[in-house]
């Protein structure tokens, strides 16, 4: 469904990506791994237009989603992203936050907008937060609601970068359900992640990103007990 077929990607003199591919199946978890500064990222902000590429491709579902002439915002239509710090628009209720975008975007009526809204708040437990403010909620209920904003758009794919790691410990929990939920009824998901132990539930395939290319990847259970490559096994020791 996903090709990542090549890229190169540099900040200046700095080469984030040198030769990187990765492919996605529909309905998979991939879980994107490394250390920090791996570009990991960087990754998930490439595959939906937030920075640009200078070589190689991305491809969704056979059509080319970087280089010239690309519609970045059909793109960011079908590709949904979810940052570490929820970026709510803080002047917004919880309702508006969710329904800007297809009502903007996607011309939705605010009237089905709303009701979608609604139905999407309900099942994350938070349609009696939809008047209230951003800075009323915990950041657990922040997040969830910054994932329904994205899933209000009716996203192919979800990115998820890092969303647990700015929650106090208590709070990771009941944003990981409704990934896990999301999982279960198969949303295509890219997650970067120092979950381990969720990566390890949840991910069809982890990649561990290294010198600016997928250096690893496997199922989960291969990944995590025996991995074959020197510096992956190096990186889990240091971290699990
Ligand atoms: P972390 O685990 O800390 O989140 P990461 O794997 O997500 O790290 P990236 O944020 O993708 O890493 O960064 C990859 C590399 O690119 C880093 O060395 C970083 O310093 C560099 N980088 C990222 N964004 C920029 C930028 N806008 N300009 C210059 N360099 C950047
Ligand atoms: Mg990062």
């Amino acid at each position: 469904m996903i090709e990542i077929c090549n890229i190169t990607k540099s900040y200046g003199e700095f080469k984030v990506f040198d030769g990187l591919s990765l492919e996605v199946e529909e309905h998979q978890v991939v879980c994107l791994i490394g250390p920090s500064g791996c570009g990991k990222s960087t990754l998930l902000r490439c595959m939906n237009g937030l920075e640009t590429i200078q070589d190689g491709e991305i491809r969704i579902h056979g059509d080319r989603m970087s280089g010239p002439g690309v519609d970045v915002n059909a793109l960011r239509r079908d590709v949904g992203i979810v940052f570490q710090s929820y970026n709510l628009f803080p002047h917004m209720s919880v309702l508006e936050n969710v329904t800007l975008a297809p009502v903007k975007v996607l011309h939705e009526s605010r009237a089905s907008a709303e009701e979608k809204a609604m139905r999407l708040l309900k099942r994350i437990g938070l349609e009696h937060k939809a008047r209230e403010y951003p800075d009323r909620l915990s950041g657990g209920q922040q997040q969830r609601v910054a994932i329904v904003r994205a899933l209000a758009m009716g996203p192919m794919v979800l990115l998820l970068d890092e969303i647990t790691s700015a929650l106090d410990p208590e709070l990771v929990s009941e944003v990981l359900n409704i990934v896990r939920d999301l999982a279960a009824e198969g949303m295509t998901m890219l997650l970067a992640t120092h979950e381990m132990g969720f990566a390890r539930e949840v991910a069809s395939k982890v990649c561990f990103l290294y010198g600016g290319k997928v250096h690893e990847e496997g199922p989960p259970s291969q990944m995590f007990s025996e991995p074959k490559e020197e510096r992956t096994r190096a990186f889990l020791q240091r971290i699990i």
